[in-house]
């Protein structure tokens, strides 16, 4: 359990800029966006970090997050979206209260804005994936 200032703006304590409240989440406009239309979406439960998040206010999260993601697309006229959702700090996390990104794209608008991802893939044999396929299902 955690009381950032996102539980101070769930509280009301701190102002923002709220687009979205339901009895399990809040959706805000993030106040440093990486472009037009970034926005936060956040459970109202205080976990830090998604492994604690209960399965009720996870679920409460994918509810509406296609939904706010359709209003911001529209008026944003974004042509692309990414959800990103850090946890931890080695992980990029900076507020310690579990909360989803949902960071527009736009093609030839507002070029060089928006996440930017420096992906580059690993391998995985057959054997690797087997054992740790194994382990992961056993606490699932
Ligand atoms: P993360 O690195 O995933 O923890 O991201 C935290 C995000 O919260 C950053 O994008 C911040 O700009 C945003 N943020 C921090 N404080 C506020 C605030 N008071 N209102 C809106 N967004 C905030």
């Amino acid at each position: 359990m955690t009381d950032s200032i996102f539980s101070k703006i769930i509280r009301g304590e701190v102002p923002a800029h709220k687009i979205y409240e339901d009895d399990f989440v809040i959706s805000i406009l993030d106040i440093g966006p990486l472009s037009e239309g970034h926005a936060l979406v956040i459970p109202k439960e205080p976990a830090a970090t998604i492994d604690t998040l209960s399965d009720e206010f996870a679920a409460a999260v994918g509810r509406v997050l296609p939904r706010i993601t359709r209003a911001i697309q529209k008026v944003t006229g974004a042509t692309a979206v990414n959800i990103l959702q850090n946890n931890g700090a080695d992980a990029g996390q900076a507020v310690d209260h579990v909360h989803f990104h949902i960071i527009p794209k736009f093609t030839g608008r507002n070029p060089g804005t928006g996440l930017m991802i420096d992906w580059t893939p690993g391998s995985l044999s057959q054997d690797e994936a087997l054992e740790l396929g194994k382990q992961i299902k056993r606490l699932l």
